[in-house]
Parts: C-alpha cells; structure tokens; sequence
C-alpha cells in the first residue's frame, strides 16, 4: 500500500502545480487575495487546495483551519473531493469532503470541503462572516457564472471585516487580469502547463483528407427543415454572430481544395449539428486511428441522447466489446458520472459524448480525439423583449481552444472541429459573462435575501454589471409574481422562492402547489419541465409519436398530459414494465427516470424549508382537481400569457410582447382547432423564425384573474375560503 502512495506522490510532484507549491503558499501568506491561473490539467484544482491543508497542518493550524472550494458544478465538487481523498490515501468524509444541493459527504473533521458555489452562497444566508471559515478557493472562476460573478461581490465585500480570510481565485489561463484588477490589483501566479502538439482539422482538411461528401439531405436541422444555401436563408432573423459566420463563408476562398470538397463547403448547414459526419468519424477512428478516448462535444443533452440512440444502432461503435459509450453532462446522477472516469479493458475504445462541462472542469484520462461540434447551448437574454432563450450558439475562440486541448494530454492528439477555420476565425474571443445574458430574477431574489441593499446598488459593484434594463425587467417580474413588494422588499413568497434552488416561476409554482393541496401532480409538472422533454419525437416517425401524445391529451394541457403520462408509467414501472411502457409511447425512458428522482429531490427540499411537513410521503396520488393544478400552473407561469382567439375556422394566437405566436408543433394543443379557453399559459417559448410555444396549459379568464399576478401568501388561507365557492362556480 505504501508503494502506492509513494507512485502517488510522485504523480503529484510532476505536476506543474507542484513546482509553483512555495510561491502560491507563501503569496497566500502575503496577500488576502491571490489569483492562481494556468492551463487546464496543470494541477490547480486537485494540489492546490492540498498544499493550503499541509501548510496549514504543518504549521499546527490542522485542528482549526477550514478549507472551503467552491466549485461551478455538482459533478466537480464530488469528482475532485473523490480524487484528492485517493491522493491522500484517506476516505472521503473524514479531512476532505464535498457537500452540494441536498447530497453531501463530511464529518466533524472535515477541514477542506468542496461544494458548488450555490452552497456556499446560501450558507451565506445564514451565517454572513463565514465564521471560522480561514481560506475560501474559488475554482474555475474563469467560466463567469452567475452565481460565481455574485459570490465574488459578496465576497470583495466580506473581505474588510475578516482580514485574516483568504481568497484564492483559480482560472483558466484565459482571463485572469479581469480579477487581479476587481481585487486591487491582487497577484497572478502563473503555472506553466504541458501540452501535447495537437493536429488540428477544421471542415475543409476533415472532408479534403477523408473524401466525405456533404448534401442538402444528410444535414437536416432541429426544426425539420432540409438546408440549402440561397439567398432567401440570409433575409431571415438572425442572431449577431450567426451574420458574422455567414459573412466569413461568403468570402472564404477555398480554390486550392478539390472540387467535391467545394460542393461540399456549399452545402454546409451551419444551423446543424451533422450527426451523420460525427458517426463516419468515429467510425474511422475506431477502424483506423491510434488506440485513445474520444470526446466528442455536443450542445446539450437533448442532441447527446439522440447521437448516443444513433450510435447504439451501429455495428462498430454500438458493439459493446469494442467500444464503451458514455454520456457527460450536467443532469446526469453521480454514478453515472463516475463511468467516465474508469479505465477501459485494451482493445476497448472509450467514447464520451459531453456538453461543455468537460470543457475546463473535468479530466477525462487516455482521450487522445476530440470532435468539436462548434457549439453550446447557452441561455441568452433579450432584454427589450424580456424574453430569455436557450438555442445552440457558436462557442467563443476560448472554447474552442480549451476543447481542443483535451486531446493533447496524455500524448499527441488530433481534433475535429466540425466547422470551416473562416468560421473559427469569425467566433467572439470571449464569451459574454452570463450575467450578461441571463434574466436575473433569482440573482435579484438573492441580493434581497442576502439584506445586500438595494438591487442595482449592489449590481453597480459588480465585476461586470448588467445592462440597467434587465435589472429594471427583474424587479418588475418580480413584483408582478408577488415575490417583491413596491418597496422592494421581499414579500413571504420572495422568501420561499430565495430558498428554492430553481427558477422562480417553478418555485412558484411549487409553493402554491404545497399551499393549495395539490402537490403531487405539480411536483411531476415541475419536473418534466427541468429534464428533457419526455415526449419523443423522432423525425422520421413525427406522425406516430405525436398521435401517441395525443393519447395523454387532457384538458388542453401539455402540462396535465405529462402528469397522466407519467402516473401511467409509474403504474407500469410497479409491474416492471416501465421500458415497455415508454417504447410503446415513444416516452423516453432516462426522462421518466429523471422526473421520478427529481420529485424525490423536490420533496426533501420542500420539507427542508418546511413548506410541507416531514411525514408527508405519500400525497393522494392518482386523484386530483384537474383546475385547482390549472390554477396553480398558471400562477407560476404568469405573465407568460398568450391570447386564443378563435376566426374563421382559425386560431389566432398573441402575445403582448410578440405579436403573433405558434405553437410547436409537439403541443397537444397544436392538434386542436378550437381550445375552448381565452388564454393560455406557458413555460417556454424559442425563437426560430417566428415564435413558437413548447407547451401551454389552457385557463379560463377567472383563473387568469385570481392567479395570475400577485397573490399573497401571508393571506392565502383567507384566499382560499374564499376561493372555496368560487371554484365549481368559475372554473
Ligand atoms: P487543473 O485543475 O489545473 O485543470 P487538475 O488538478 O484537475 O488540473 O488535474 C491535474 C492532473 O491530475 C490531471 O492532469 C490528471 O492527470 C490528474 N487527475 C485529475 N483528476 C483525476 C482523476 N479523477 N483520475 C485520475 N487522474 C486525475
Ligand atoms: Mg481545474
């Protein structure tokens, strides 16, 4: 055994973290605040959080110090305290451990503690000097997360009354002067990386060197729409960056490459992820690359699922003796997460399909490819139109480069970047920090929470601070949902929402579900609207997968035909014929899953917050009043409100901030000509060409009005006795 640590403890000291041990300690030392930057892999994460421990045990400190380092996501709080725990030859729990959303691993003599940094923003909550706690590693801060962003301010003012508290900052090597400089101009200590020369192909040496041809029909869009270059394509709306990459292809000029790569450069659907070139790749790899992972970067877990179901069909890459097929991405549970990290038997290819979270966070060992498909699915934020949107986008120049330095670990690597170098070449440097870009509702829900004084107050101090028209739509939404009162102080509601790890209106709706008796079936509403769309539909089957929602349509409610699909399959998952269940309904079987243990997760925090109470277990299942879950969807879905008019034989659907709207054509209420109701509420709209509805619930005017806006839950007992007639005489 001892030989083991010894062969890890060499590990370590050939780390290029290792070298810089004595100038990171001895800055600490100096300085409150320190920013250490480096190149992913180079050892920040894992050693530099053990050098601050053996300090500060050598020095006799090990009894009182307390080490906390936060972590953008759940996976790497888990993932890294596991590793450093193995390094240490220790069990996780005793001096390292993690503690993320509702599942942790730490006793009382825990002295380094990883967790994500929503944890420790809401220990915040209730303990604003961070007592005892002596040094505060912040990772990955690079990635400009929203609740990284906050905790920076929070923490830049805690500073001043805790000078024996340290900050150690740890980024990419991308941006670290823009913290040096927010904290006073606080020292860089560079760690010098080692990388691997990586041979990089963009599209035109991919399709030059392998003879793949592209046509109009192997690349076909989310949307359904067969690609085609012409000019009518360039008048449709379209997002900055997607000009700026229509700009660059016009002007490439490719003479030197073949004909055929040519043609094919003409038919490139840049609106596409190309599913059929991703699997031709890996196939060639696996037939006749070098033996090495493959990590191939998709947009998000929707495109994940289905790449993974593409591959699975295939006689190479889906047989299981040959290749091992992972999936990485945010939502999955813990053990999953744990596969993509375990050695494969020779002769066996690892294969991980991931979202951007392997981008800087997680090590993946032995990947020698990398496929890139050029994108990520990024909230994104209109703040004239208020309406936030979550659509693939081109990642930045910093992106690509980090996805690309994931094949050059271990030995030479080779990466695909599934899109032209004039396209490349046209992406931003940078991504915009997101508190740029998303709506800022919880964030404000927070500062109020936190008692950070007023909202833009706090906001001008941040590292970068958002346009003052999104913080003026955050506090009016807001307000308008009863979360703030006119003065801006939160109101009973905005104090359960605070708590609430999820969207407001989600919360909302799980506060009046809790209050209003009818939870079960909001907790599974909330649910499916947090995971994949439950509800297949394969392209080539859209007719058969429609006409089996169809079957769960109730109510002309996407959201109650969700609740009936899922008892259903429940009932069915009992008989141990949960698989047969959704392959007969094309439901997908990973999202039923997911809306199963999220119920689970939902209930623990609901009880923790003691909305409801500790014995509570089982609610009255299979029944419930089908209005009174109308009633509490649409109150928190307000104000996303949609007018149904019924003309000529036609539907006529508006917005107040859009005009016109569809629904998608996945919507039981996208079948029906007459909806038998003035309005409907919705969850999530996107923007392609025009604006589409995902799903919507129908509700009657009295519903609108009496749940709709502001109800306050300080009177929502005498509301409801209120209501109490009301109800069958309304509704
Ligand atoms: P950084 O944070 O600078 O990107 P890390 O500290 O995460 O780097 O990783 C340093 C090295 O430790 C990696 O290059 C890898 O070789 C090794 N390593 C990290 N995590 C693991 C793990 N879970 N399993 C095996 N090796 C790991
Ligand atoms: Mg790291």
């Amino acid at each position: 055994k001892s030989s083991e640590g010894q062969k890890m403890l060499e590990f370590r000291r050939s780390l290029p973290a290792y070298k810089e041990k004595d100038a990171i300690l001895n800055s600490i030392s100096k300085n409150q605040v320190v920013i250490i930057s480096g190149e992913t892999g180079c050892g920040k994460t894992t050693q530099v959080p053990q050098f601050i421990l053996e300090s500060e045990i050598n020095s006799m400190r090990g009894a009182t110090c307390s080490i906390i380092c936060t972590q953008p996501r759940r996976i790497s709080a888990m993932s890294v305290s596991e590793r450093i725990a193995i390094e240490r030859g220790e069990k996780l729990g005793e001096n390292v451990g993690y503690k993320v959303r509702l599942e942790g691993m730490k006793g009382k003599n825990t002295r380094l503690l990883f967790c994500t940094s929503g944890v420790l923003l809401r220990r915040l909550l209730v303990d604003r000097d961070l007592k005892g706690v002596t040094h505060v590693i912040m990772d990955e801060v690079h990635e400009r997360g929203i609740d990284e962003d906050f905790l920076l301010t929070v923490m830049k003012e805690l500073l001043p009354c805790r000078p024996e508290l340290r900050l150690v900052l740890m980024s990419a090597t991308i941006n670290a002067e823009i913290f040096s400089s927010y904290f006073n101009g606080a020292p860089v200590i560079q760690i010098p990386g080692i990388t691997h020369p990586v041979r990089t192909y963009f599209l035109e040496n991919i399709l030059e060197s392998t003879g793949y041809r592209l046509t109009a029909d192997n690349q076909i869009d989310d949307y359904g729409q067969v690609w085609k270059l012409n000019k009518q394509t360039s008048n449709k709306r379209k997002s900055h960056i997607a000009s700026s990459v229509e700009e660059a292809l016009g002007s490439a000029d490719y003479s030197e490459y073949s004909q055929q790569t040519q043609d094919s450069l003409l038919c490139w659907n840049p609106n596409c992820i190309n599913f059929n070139l991703i699997e031709y790749l890996l196939c060639n790899i696996c037939e006749n690359g070098k033996p090495g992972g493959i990590l191939v970067f998709m947009t998000g877990w929707d495109d994940i699922i289905s790449l993974k179901e593409k591959l699975q069909a295939h006689s190479v890459l889906g047989d299981p003796n040959r290749v091992l097929l992972l999936t990485c991405h945010g939502s999955m549970s813990s053990s999953e997460q744990r596969l993509i990290f375990e050695k494969v038997d020779d002769g066996v290819r690892k294969i991980v399909l991931a979202t951007n979270i392997a981008e800087t966070s997680i090590t993946i060992d032995d990947l020698v490819f990398v496929i890139d498909c050029g994108k990520a699915k990024e909230a994104s934020y209109d703040a004239l139109n208020n309406t936030p949107c979550l659509l693939p986008s081109w990642i930045s120049k910093v992106s690509a480069k980090q996805r690309r330095g994931r094949s050059g670990r271990v030995q030479p690597g080779e990466c695909y970047h599934l899109y032209p170098q004039c396209v490349y070449d046209s992406f931003a440097d940078f991504q915009l920090p997101k508190i740029l870009r998303t709506p800022l509702q919880s964030l404000c829900l927070q500062i109020k929470s936190l008692n950070l004084g007023s909202i833009s107050g706090f906001l001008s101090r941040a590292l970068q601070s958002p346009d003052s028209l999104a913080v003026q739509n955050a506090v009016e939404y807001l307000k308008l949902i009863g979360a703030l009162d006119e003065k801006e102080n939160l109101t009973i509601l905005g104090g359960y929402l605070a708590m609430l790890p999820m969207e407001p209106k989600h919360g909302k709706m799980l506060v009046m579900g809790a209050f209003l008796n009818c939870l079960d079936p909001i907790l599974t509403i909330v649910a499916g609207l947090t995971v994949r769309d439950p509800f297949l539909a394969p392209l080539e089957i859209k007719e058969l997968a429609q006409a089996a929602k169809a079957q769960f349509s109730h109510g002309f409610s996407d959201h109650l035909a969700l609740v009936r699909a899922y008892n259903g399959w429940k009932v069915a998952e009992r008989k141990r014929i949960g698989h047969k269940y959704c392959w007969k309904n094309f439901l997908s079987p990973q999202s039923m899953k997911a809306i199963d243990s999220l119920r689970r997760e939902f209930q623990s925090v609901l009880k923790s917050i003691r909305l409801i109470d500790n014995k509570a277990s089982s609610y009255n299942t299979y029944s419930y009043d089908e209005n009174l879950v109308r009633a509490v969807i649409c109150s928190g879905l307000y104000p996303g409100v949609c007018s149904v008019v019924h003309k000529d034989n036609s539907l006529s659907l508006k917005t107040m901030e859009d005009g016109q709207v569809s629904l998608h054509s996945k919507s039981v209420n996208a079948r029906d000509f007459k909806i038998p109701y003035p309005w409907l509420v919705f969850n999530k709209k996107v923007k392609v060409n025009s604006v589409y509805l995902q799903d919507s619930t129908a509700v009657s005017d009295s519903t609108l009005l009496l749940f709709g806006g502001s109800i306050s839950i300080g009177d929502v007992e005498g509301h409801m006795k209120m209501l109490g007639g009301y109800f069958e005489f309304f509704m």
